[in-house]
């Protein structure tokens, strides 16, 4: 007998708190454009959606780049179609990997047959500009790959003087931020970024879907200058550039709605200001740092690096991490994130992105936490998590 599929109740989402390494909470505006009715991709309605999609994309990327678009696919395929189109079979990449993602963007690269040199450091830790002059000098890559914001580890990596060595080297600096984007200073123009991807499902606060890309002036001159096509004919973006440029040429039809709901996100996000939006994110970092402190909790990354939407913390001895992160999510709603690769078992990511990081939610999730570890037996004083949160919030709140 056939499954009677319209048998099925239709879906019905218990309502979380989106604490973990993403997606983040999606605001209600971002989901009612979601909704919205679908028209077709060469609409003269939705083109106008693209461009000002473009427009908006820019002045978050905070670049001029012609080049700015977003790939269909989650944060991913923004990572493959930057790899797959800077990169032919036998060019050469330096991928700078201190976690998960650095090694995925080496896998990428990898299966296209360009030659890949991978630097390595240990999970948490950031590179140096010295490390970065001299694999440069060693290797002369085309292409140097790099995360700015490890979401695995909770590391940021600062940029700046690094892509003055790449481009001393003469190489192409490209970037993973897709955590970073919105919620800490990505400034692809200032810092010489020459290709760029995020996802909309971290500090943007849109669901999965969509990843927004950037490529500079040196980028395009480079992929204009291919001997070969790109090896992806999905994400090869000589022909979705086509689309998203004047020719609107018919390539793949675009997610319209995930577009619609990319669009509403970006409003959002310049709504309040890049610079507030920011400091939000900073501020309830520290809020929640001040709370886990009081209670013993500590970070996992040396304080210099520390990601502000990004928090990994180590797990106290003797508590078992499926145990609390199931509570959490059962009597609380929350959800946090566990750790990976050798940091599996020994810490939580507990992400405060986009619509995610607020006071509330800062609040609500050191009580909880404090319940479930006294219910494990581990010593806290009771309340002092939630009480040294709200000193930090004390002095910061105005009006
Ligand atoms: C989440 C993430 C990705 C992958 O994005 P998906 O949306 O899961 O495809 C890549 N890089 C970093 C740093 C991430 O945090």
């Amino acid at each position: 007998m056939s499954i009677e599929h319209h048998q099925h109740p239709p879906v019905h989402p218990p309502r979380r708190t989106l604490m973990g390494p993403g997606p983040s909470d999606v605001s209600a505006s971002v989901l009612a454009a979601l909704g919205a009715p679908t028209v077709g991709h060469l609409d003269p309605y939705f083109l106008k959606v693209m461009d000002e999609v473009q427009d908006m994309l820019r002045e978050i990327f905070q670049t001029r780049n012609e080049l700015t678009l977003a790939v269909s696919g989650t944060g991913s395929s923004g990572m493959e179609a930057c790899v797959v189109n800077l990169l032919e079979a036998g060019d050469k990449i330096v991928v700078c990997t201190n976690g998960v993602f650095g090694g995925r963007m080496a896998d990428v690269a990898g299966r296209i047959g360009a030659e890949v040199v991978q630097i390595e450091r240990p999970f948490g830790e950031v590179f140096s500009v010295e490390e970065i002059k001299e694999v440069l000098e060693k290797e002369k890559p085309k292409v140097l790959g790099i995360v700015h914001a490890e979401t695995s580890t909770g590391a940021a990596q600062p940029l700046k003087e690094i892509s003055e060595a790449v481009h001393e080297a003469d190489a192409l600096l490209l970037v993973d931020c897709v955590t970073s984007l919105g919620g800490m200073p990505v400034k692809v123009d200032e810092w010489n970024i020459d290709a760029a991807y995020s996802g909309t499902q971290k500090c943007l606060s849109c669901p999965p879907g969509l990843a927004p890309v950037t490529f500079s002036s040196r980028a395009v001159a480079a992929m204009d200058a291919r001997k070969t096509k790109v090896s992806s004919w999905y994400l090869d973006m000589s022909m979705v550039r086509s689309y998203w440029g004047d020719s609107r040429a018919y390539h793949h039809t675009a997610p319209i709605n995930m577009n619609y709901g990319l669009h509403q996100a970006l409003r959002l996000v310049l709504e309040e200001g890049l610079e507030n939006r920011f400091s939000r994110h900073y501020s309830n970092h520290c809020a929640l740092k001040a709370g886990l402190k009081a209670i013993g909790v500590e970070f996992a990354v040396a304080e210099d690096h520390q990601l502000p939407m990004l928090n990994a913390v180590k797990i106290p001895d003797g508590i078992d991490d499926a145990t609390i992160r199931g509570q959490l999510l059962k009597w609380f709603g929350i959800e946090i994130g566990g750790g990976l690769g050798p940091m599996k078992g020994k810490t939580w990511r507990i992400g405060l992105m986009g619509e995610s990081s607020c006071n509330t939610n800062v609040l609500q999730f050191l009580s909880a936490l404090e319940l479930c570890l006294l219910q494990a037996g581990y010593e806290l004083p009771p309340g002092a998590s939630v009480a040294a949160a709200n000193d930090f919030y004390r002095t910061t709140i105005t009006g």
